[in-house]
């Protein structure tokens, strides 16, 4: 049972630490979306939820982790895949971001499956609700992202069409 949760607690701040990530990114993506505002205000909305779930991850470890260190453990530290697509926001246009942005939810949906399915072997019924509660967000991002794929495309192929350039 300990060995499990080392593991849970680990997983806790890998995912504290991805939440961090996706607020750099989606702050980064953010600042260029201005001629697209279906898709700023989806993620607007996204960002303050990813706020939440920092926060409440941070609570679930404070209660869980007696080591001091969580915090330093886990800022600043980005996952392979978060350092890959913030290098992609940086340089791209928005079809590259709507299509990092999706790829990222999933790594995200996928975390918060195996955190709550961690979580029921340990029988951390406080936690769950809380873990379900962002896995839904995640799902509900992902699905409103793929669901408006075909619009941020055309917009883009649209302005590009017409001569506007992409990262204005
Ligand atoms: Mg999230
Ligand atoms: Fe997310």
């Amino acid at each position: 049972m300990e060995d499990i949760r080392d593991h849970y607690l680990a997983w806790l701040r890998d995912a504290h630490a991805m939440e961090e990530q996706a607020l750099t990114m989606m702050r980064g993506m953010l600042s260029r979306l201005e001629h697209y505002p279906v898709l700023c205000a989806r993620m607007e909305q996204h960002v303050a939820e990813t706020e939440r779930q920092a926060a409440a991850l941070r609570k679930l470890l404070e209660g869980r982790d007696s080591s001091s260190s969580v915090m330093k453990d886990t800022l600043g530290k980005a996952t392979a895949l978060g350092q890959a697509m913030g290098g992609l926001f940086a340089d791209d246009e928005v079809v590259k971001g709507a299509m990092a942005s999706y790829t990222f939810e999933h790594m995200e949906i996928s975390a918060y499956k195996v955190l709550i399915s961690t979580a029921a072997v340990l029988e951390d019924s406080t936690a769950i609700p809380v873990l379900e509660q962002i896995l839904a967000e995640e799902q509900a991002m992902a699905d409103w992202l793929s669901d408006h794929m075909d619009q941020t495309t055309r917009i883009f192929l649209a302005r590009d069409e017409a001569g506007i350039p992409a990262r204005r």
